[in-house]
């Protein structure tokens, strides 16, 4: 994988560009997907942004998400934009296989693809150019630098910034979270002067819920959580049944694993949903615990030190009694943690 800067001297000549993601995209992963189909379109290519499944509808106000194509419902248009694309931009996500059934079509595609992206151990003999950072807080944080680096600060309008500004604010929860460096900060400033309107997009990202969402936190907090103080621990487990009886769809369970993290002494929090196809699982730490580290080893996932996803075929039941299992394992790191 060459260094990207190696692009920008590409970028003059106009061509035709594919943006994509990981599936389920996250506001970072539309967020930079978007912020980069704005300025790559500002510079007169061709773009297409594909989302390998369908995406939370609280990220629909994003500028451009109308335009952004889903893998999994418009697979023959979305195909034919890859056999032409010049190049495949390859945002928040680093191993091909977290783009579900895309992953074949972007595996033989004839143009290069190009990683720009923060998670731990990318693939990157799949990627002709690339920047992999885990120390970055964000893609978007990344797109952004791309944009700087590559000389066209010009570029960015209010699309852009509101864009960009939706991933990094996700992504840090809300600039909380140790990844937020002074960089982020100066990025954000930088782009409220482009026009950026933050209170605009929280709102649009956090009071656009429905009742049902809300009436089925309740009942995920009251019912399905489990605190285990011996190991600092909390576990929330939602069967399909609970998805059904509160009318949940794609995003309405974004963010719920963060909740147990805010009870004293909880510095680990895992949540496992039955999709269906497949048990999900999302683990959230604080401080020393490696939860990429442990994604991969007990659940098939990865993502970062602190915020990591895997899944599993087996049950509900089973999942949650692997995941006791593993964390009975892990006692001696989980317990005597310093507060
Ligand atoms: P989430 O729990 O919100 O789905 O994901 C947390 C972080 O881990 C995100 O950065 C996400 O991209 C990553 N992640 C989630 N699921 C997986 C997975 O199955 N494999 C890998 N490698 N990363 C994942
Ligand atoms: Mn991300």
């Amino acid at each position: 994988m060459l260094q990207i800067n190696e692009i920008f001297p590409l970028l003059r000549e106009p061509k035709n560009v594919v943006i994509t993601t990981h599936q389920k995209p996250d506001g970072d992963a539309m967020g930079s997907s978007l912020g980069l189909f704005h300025f790559l379109k500002h510079l007169g290519h061709s773009v297409t942004v594909i989302s390998p499944t369908n995406w939370a509808d609280f990220l629909d106000w994003m500028p451009g998400t109308k335009l952004v194509l889903d893998y999994e419902r418009q697979t023959e248009q979305a195909d034919q934009f890859i056999d032409k694309a010049d190049w495949i931009f390859c945002l928040d996500f680093n191993t091909l296989s977290r783009t579900k059934r895309m992953e074949e079509k972007l595996a033989n595609a004839t143009g290069m693809r190009v990683l720009i992206d923060h998670h731990q151990e990318p693939q990157t003999e799949k990627f002709a150019f690339g920047n992999s950072n885990t120390s970055k807080s964000s893609t978007c944080e990344m797109i952004y630098d791309f944009i700087m680096e590559s000389g066209n600060e010009a570029c960015i309008n209010q699309s852009v910034a509101d864009c960009l500004y939706a991933g990094v604010m996700t992504d840090t929860g809300s600039f909380r979270f140790p990844s937020t460096t002074a960089s982020v900060h100066r990025m954000v400033a930088t782009l409220k002067d482009k026009g950026l309107q933050h209170s605009h997009v929280h709102e649009a990202l956090f009071d656009n819920y429905l009742e049902n969402r809300f009436r089925f936190i309740g009942h995920v907090l009251l019912n399905r959580m489990e605190i285990f103080y011996e190991y600092n621990t909390a576990l929330i487990a939602i069967s399909q049944q609970d998805l059904i009886k509160y009318d949940i769809i794609t995003g309405d369970t974004e963010g719920l694993v963060n909740y147990p993290l805010s009870i004293k002494g909880i510095k680990f929090a895992v949540i496992v949903i039955d999709r269906g196809e497949e048990r999900k699982c999302s683990f959230r730490s604080k401080g020393n615990f490696d939860v990429n580290t442990f994604a991969r080893k007990y659940f098939n996932g990865g993502g970062h030190f602190n915020a990591a996803g895997g899944q599993s075929k087996e049950p509900l039941e089973a999942v949650v009694a692997k995941f006791k299992e593993a964390m009975a394992e892990n006692k001696d790191q989980l317990s005597n943690y310093q507060f």
